[in-house]
């Protein structure tokens, strides 16, 4: 009995797009198919180390292209996993990849003409369309007696049937569209073979005559790769489009051996921190596919990296619960940490503007290596970059930052919010800047966790511009000219900190004040022995905290409203309409120091009646 399935939308959508897409980008539609039979062998390989019966014999793993000259067809067949009727509605009939989704989803939004080439983009299966105008999948998952046959014109629906298949695996049949017939030729296909799929590990075959080298890219010498062969084969890996923006291949010799090759992702991925993202490293024992992506192989802020390991030294049959904490996996981590590091040192000291393209992809998650590696910790602090209020677009490292250091200055100063404008607007900073101090602008949820667990930097420690008391007095002025002097000499403000503290009570920890303010009048700081006010919002919204701790306020003696208030207590401080005056100007700038940290009000309707309030009596005194 046939079943009709309707696409998915975005498929329907997606498949438009690849039959219209650019005419000499179509032959990609060979690498897709050929890439998903490898893929698709790797895991029975895989699935084979458990249970020996799903492979049984039939262990050649091979894809063989069948051209049908009088028939117009092209068929691609493997003797890999295959597929069930669910497997073929869940694949073939939606789109998994959420990175394709979006894709999709950028092109509704009217992007096209910014898009790709549609060759580039990795569409998958679906390319099958840019060249056939119907579409024959004929499957037998390993392990079962059932066939299935999916198929499609690729115009919005597709149909399944059961049918009796004698042998496990897949193949595609591709019925070619009128204009597609180059696709017969065995001399074109044996050029787009070993163009995209030269590194196939298994043997690409059209009539008994294998098209690639069918040997691992990583077991061949390092100069015999190109660059071009890379790309695929990262590509490959990653399902990606993009260029691999590092490569590093190496062979390891001595107390154990391997070979890794390794690529750094041009692009960040979009589940980079989604908590189930695995780093993208395949395990290899002697040639064979054993693990997709083993845990330990890989230090975790590195799981941005693709590629292969392929060692000399675990046995064949190694499950996945040998390799958790297996010593022969635990060097091998150190020697692809250690080798990662030294290439990345070496890319930031050559080429700083690339390097700063790399840290934007993956800066975030190599942070998490400031404190989760133990022993590689400052070297990857070192390769850390950051924005900083003197340079708010570039990408400045710890030393940068040290070498330009005031005379005075003691320690690296940050401010650390939820994101980098308001950060860089932050009152706080104003100090800092009228003394040309730089402060690192931290607005990554990862900041608070390092800078919390780590103590210096080339002996220099970090210091929050947030919390503590500024002592910026030992730090010169950039320049200060000479009649500002006299200006600066701070009006008595002891009797306003007095009464502030009266009229705030509880609800501050003390009123001082300030040196790190310029042109705001009041902001709010934590005390030294007090929690940073960013750290402390970051965990009270993820429940791991729940009091606040109090805050101090701090009054900028510079500030004309400050000023006032001051001069006002001076002249009429007996009068207690004055007082109770100065005090509602208390709490409102209280509670305005509150909204610029980003905090909610307890009570605003309370906060707005008191400014309408104070506004209309200065109004009507005036
Ligand atoms: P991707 O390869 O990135 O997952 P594709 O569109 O190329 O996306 O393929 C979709 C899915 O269809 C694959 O993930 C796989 O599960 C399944 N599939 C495709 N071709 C085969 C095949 N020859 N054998 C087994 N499964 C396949
Ligand atoms: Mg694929």
């Amino acid at each position: 009995m046939t079943e009709k399935h309707e696409f998915q939308a975005e498929v329907s959508r997606l498949l438009e797009i690849v039959a219209h897409s650019l005419y000499s980008e179509r032959q990609v539609f060979l690498r897709e198919l050929i890439s998903n039979a490898s893929d698709a062998c790797d895991k029975l390989r895989f699935l084979a180390q458990q249970d020996g019966t799903l492979a049984g014999d039939d262990t050649d793993f091979a894809v063989i292209l069948t051209a049908d000259e009088a028939g117009k067809t092209l068929t691609i067949a493997d003797n890999g996993i295959g597929m069930d009727r669910d497997d073929l509605v869940a694949n073939l009939g939606t789109i998994a990849r959420s990175g394709t989704a979006a894709f999709v989803k950028a092109l509704d939004a009217g992007q096209r003409k910014d898009m790709p080439l549609i060759g580039q983009f990795g569409v998958g299966f679906y390319s099958a369309f840019m060249v056939a105008d119907k579409v024959a999948v004929e499957s037998r998952k390993a392990g079962s007696e059932a066939g299935w046959r999916w198929e499609s014109d690729g115009k919005g629906s597709y149909t399944i049937d059961a049918i009796d298949l004698p042998k496990r695996g897949t193949s595609i049949k591709l019925h070619l569209k009128d204009d597609a017939a180059e696709f017969l030729d065995a001399d074109k296909l044996g050029e787009i073979v070993r163009r995209y799929s030269d590194h196939i590990a298994i043997p690409i075959k059209l009539a008994d005559k294998t098209l690639n080298r069918a040997s691992a890219l990583w077991t061949r010498s390092k100069n015999e790769v190109t660059p071009e062969q890379h790309t695929e084969f990262y590509r490959h890996l990653s399902h990606g489009f993009d260029e691999p923006w590092g490569t590093l291949h190496w062979r390891a010799e001595g107390k154990i051996e391997y070979t890794a090759l390794l690529y750094v992702p041009g692009i960040r991925p979009f589940d980079l921190f989604a908590p189930e993202r695995k780093h993208g490293v395949k395990l290899y024992v002697r040639r064979v596919f054993v693990n997709e992506a083993p845990e330990g192989l890989v230090p975790r802020y590195l799981r941005f990296l693709r590629g292969v390991v392929d060692s000399e030294d675990l046995p064949l049959n190694v499950s996945r619960e040998m390799l958790q904490n297996n010593p022969v996996v635990r060097l091998i981590r150190q020697g692809i940490t250690a080798r990662v590091l030294g290439e990345l040192e070496k890319r930031a000291k050559d080429d700083a503007d690339s390097y700063g393209t790399f840290w934007d992809s993956f800066g975030e998650a190599m942070k998490e290596g400031i404190f989760e590696d133990a022993e590689n910790g400052g070297r990857v602090l070192s390769l850390a970059r950051f924005r900083t209020t003197t340079a708010p677009d570039k990408w400045v490292g710890l030393a940068e930052y040290v070498s330009r250091m005031k005379p005075g200055q003691e320690a690296i100063y940050y401010i650390a919010g939820d994101d980098a404008k308001t950060v860089a607007n932050s009152p706080h900073l104003e100090g800092f800047a009228k003394r040309g101090i730089e402060v690192l602008l931290l607005s990554d949820p990862v900041d608070e966790f390092w800078i919390a667990q780590t103590a210096d930097f080339e002996g220099k420690k970090f210091a929050s511009v947030t919390r503590g008391s500024a002592d910026l007095d030992k730090i010169a002025e950039a320049e200060k000219p000479e009649d500002a002097k006299k200006d600066d000499a701070t009006p008595d403000i002891a009797p306003l900190v007095a009464l502030f503290r009266l009229a705030l009570g509880d609800s501050v920890k003390d009123v001082r004040a300030s040196q790190r303010l310029a042109e705001s009048a009041v902001c709010l700081v934590a005390d030294d022995s007090d929690m940073d006010i960013h750290l402390e919002r970051m965990l009270r919204q993820h429940k791991q905290l729940r009091a606040a701790a109090k805050r101090i306020l701090e009054l900028n003696p510079a500030h004309a409203l400050i000023q006032a208030l001051a001069r006002s207590l001076r002249e009429q401080g007996d009068n207690t309409a004055v007082q109770a005056r100065v005090s509602e100007v208390a709490k409102l700038l209280f509670d305005q120091a509150r909204i610029v940290e980003g905090d909610k009000l307890d009570d605003p309707s309370a906060f707005a009646k008191r400014l309408a309030s104070t506004l209309a009596a200065g109004f009507a005194a005036a």
